[in-house]
């Protein structure tokens, strides 16, 4: 496993670290204080949904994402490029061959319409820049095309090459706003935001090789493992084919230079992160310990919980339990013994009492419980990082 020091404006990342995703300016369910509390110490937003909600020229009023937040410590931005294809993807489902006509991914860029007001807006690899720079993320990403895992070949290829060229001209994009040029980038007395892109290409090995090394040779500070998420349902299990996963995440990791960042995306449960720290990555992102929290499955230290159960070198072990399963009506206990954030510790709530307020959605339970899920994940990484 590798410990690095990420050095940002606003301050430095330790690795092997995990960032929540602060989707739309916040963590669901807590305040940036609560977040803070549970050793939270930087994270990641969404461009798309921050400039459709509210426009980056509005936020650029308020001096950057930073301030407008109120939150000073790291930022990372995706690129939007997920958020277009999932758009996409719904608008596909629910008009059909209609919505190709408003919905369209082309070499110059991506149509879309914004569900939130029903206008058609456009998204190319400058204009993600121009976004991320506007906001004044910490880290920002390249615009990516993300492909299904097991798309056609041919969709894989041309989705790779396409990601190439977008992530060329999102570097050119990046320097110019910067006031950079390429040997600027690479001189470390400069003080500048860093800046990464997303490797493509499947479950292919080939094509995700193809894709590293093409972006390896524009020059990254940050490498991602792009695509469709591992996880992507309401659901804390493992995908079945999790073996298949762990080798190709394995593989592309070996690719990255040993000096860049590897950022795994949507990465993930507990024992995927422990995964893919023990093989090289160093930053993962997954709205899994909160919207658990919010359906009632939270993660307990060395419990004997009914559902899951780990252990590894580390002997990091836990268990998923279900909150609202009613065996814990009568639960006088605390979430797990273990623990001492703010739901479990001196003052904490019993089982029994925070079954009953998931049980009828109270903002109080879910704040708890995601409080609980993302201590569980904060000590995980301080555990990992000794
Ligand atoms: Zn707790």
């Amino acid at each position: 496993m590798r410990k690095r020091k990420i050095k940002t404006k606003h301050g430095v990342i330790q690795t092997p670290a995990f960032l929540p995703d602060a989707t739309y300016g916040s963590i669901k369910s807590i305040s940036f204080d609560d977040a803070k509390n549970v050793g939270i110490k930087e994270l990641v937003t969404t461009t798309l949904h921050i400039e459709n909600k509210l426009g980056s020229e509005y936020i650029k009023k308020f001096g950057g994402i930073h301030k407008f937040f109120g939150w000073n410590r790291p930022i990372l931005t995706d690129s939007g490029g997920f958020q277009v294809f999932s758009l996409i993807h719904a608008a596909r489902k629910k008009a059909g061959k209609r919505a190709e006509l408003n919905n369209k991914i082309t070499d110059a860029g991506c149509s879309f319409i914004n569900p939130d007001n029903g206008q058609t807006k456009f998204l190319s690899p400058e204009i993600s820049q121009i976004i991320q720079f506007n906001l004044g993320a910490d880290i920002v990403t390249a615009l990516d095309e993300p492909t299904q895992r097991d798309a056609p070949l041919s969709v894989l290829k041309k989705g790779i090459r396409r990601n190439t060229q977008w992530a060329k001209r999102s570097k050119k994009k990046f320097l110019e706003l910067h006031d950079l040029s390429e040997n600027d980038f690479d001189d470390p007395k400069i003080k500048r935001p860093l800046i990464g892109a997303v490797i493509q290409g499947g479950n292919n090995f080939k094509l995700r090789e193809e894709s590293a090394k093409q972006l390896i040779d524009i020059g990254f500070d940050m490498y991602n493992f792009g695509g469709v998420p591992l996880h992507n349902r309401l659901s804390w299990k493992n995908d079945a084919n999790k073996g298949f996963f762990n080798e190709l995440l394995t593989s592309v990791a070996e690719l990255i230079p040993e000096d860049k960042i590897r950022y795994a995306m949507g990465v993930g449960t507990p024992d995927d992160i422990i995964f893919c720290v023990q093989n090289g990555w160093d930053i993962f992102d997954t709205v899994l310990p909160t919207r658990n929290a919010r359906h009632g499955y939270l993660y307990v230290d060395m419990g004997k919980g009914e559902n899951h159960k780990i252990k590894d070198k580390h002997t990091i072990s836990y268990d998923v339990i279900h909150i609202k399963a009613k065996k814990y009506e009568f639960d006088e206990r605390a979430i797990s013994e273990n623990c001492d954030c703010e739901a479990c510790g001196e003052n904490g709530v019993t089982r029994a009492y925070l079954r009953h307020l998931i049980r009828i959605k109270e903002p109080a339970g879910f704040r708890l419980a995601t409080i609980h899920n993302l201590h569980f994940y904060s000590k995980l990484m301080l555990q990992l990082r000794k």
